[in-house]
């Protein structure tokens, strides 16, 4: 299998599909995150070695199983390719407009989107029945849900065989339908909205908010924590997909959202956003 884009997800969807016996080629368009993924996968399975978890042998073959690629020609004779690049639709239908010419007929291409039209990256591909979402979480080896997203010409082989795929994996496959932002982000990226406008409004600072959240709800992390871990500009790209396709201004993202992407302060990846990991 393939995966394209080596950054926070594809670095983790590689390591997850290694670690369960595939041969992986990791392909981006940016060497050095080539190396910045690999040198995560490998701080990742150490650490499961450290635990006892995993053999030091077993850790090294993982890595083997792992090719670095720098073109989509890695991909050509993939069954499965996993795309994970920047949650941009022009990057996106590119990526799927040559991965169709170039895959086998029977290759399922299978996009991490967010909140991108399933539909519209398949119209750019040549065989629409064989492309589907397969939506990982974040951190990739941990979080239990693949949401398998069915786009309007998605056949059902394809739906089935990405679903069995993910129970291999390891993880709990749960179908929807393509509509904007499906289910996890339609009902996730408004709770996270609205805690960025409680802090905006001086309701309160971001440590109470999350910690409302957290004691009082029984949610593991804080919506603030969680944003900073996704990426604030993968949140606001996604709130602009959600305001923009339903047409609703309850998706509307919050201005302080904007500010924060704009100066560069995206979170975990930039070593700030609501919180400092300097
Ligand atoms: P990221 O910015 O960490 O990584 C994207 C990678 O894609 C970068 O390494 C970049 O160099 C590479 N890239 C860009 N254009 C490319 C191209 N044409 N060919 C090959 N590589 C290219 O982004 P991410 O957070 O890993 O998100 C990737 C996808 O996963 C997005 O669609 C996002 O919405 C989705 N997603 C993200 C999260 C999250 O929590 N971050 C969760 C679920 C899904």
């Amino acid at each position: 299998m393939a995966v394209i884009g080596a950054g926070t997800m594809g670095s983790g969807i590689a390591q997850v599909f290694a670690q369960r016996g595939w041969r992986v080629v990791l392909v981006d368009a940016v060497a050095e995150q080539l190396e910045r993924a690999l040198g995560s996968i490998r701080r990742n399975l150490d650490r499961q070695v450290e635990r006892g978890k995993l053999a030091a042998g077993e850790r090294d073959a993982v890595l083997r199983a792992i090719e670095k690629g720098t073109g989509l020609e890695s991909a050509r004779d993939c069954s499965l390719v996993v795309e994970a690049v920047v949650e941009d639709p022009r990057v996106k239908f590119e990526v799927f407009s040559r991965l169709g010419e170039l895959v086998k007929d029977d290759a399922i291409l299978a996009t991490n989107t967010s909140s991108i039209s399933v539909t519209e990256i398949a119209a750019h591909a040549s065989r629409p029945e064989r492309v589907v979402g397969m939506h990982f979480m974040n951190p990739v080896p941990v979080m239990q849900l693949v949401e398998v997203v069915r786009g309007l010409k998605t056949s059902d082989g394809t739906v089935n065989r990405v679903k069995e795929i993910a129970v291999e994996l390891g993880k709990t496959p749960v179908e929807v339908n393509d509509y904007p932002g499906f289910v996890s982000n339609r009902v996730l990226m408004p709770m996270i909205n609205e805690a960025i406008y409680c802090v905006m409004e001086g309701v309160a600072t971001p440590e109470a908010v999350d910690q409302v959240m957290k004691l009082g709800m029984n949610h593991p992390m804080g919506p603030l924590a969680l944003a900073d871990l996704i990426g604030l500009d993968v949140c606001l790209a996604i709130l602009e997909v959600l305001h923009r396709d339903l047409g609703d201004d309850k998706y509307r993202p919050c201005p302080l959202l904007r500010k924060m992407v704009a100066a560069g302060r995206l979170g975990r990846k930039s070593g700030a956003g609501f919180y400092d990991y300097a």
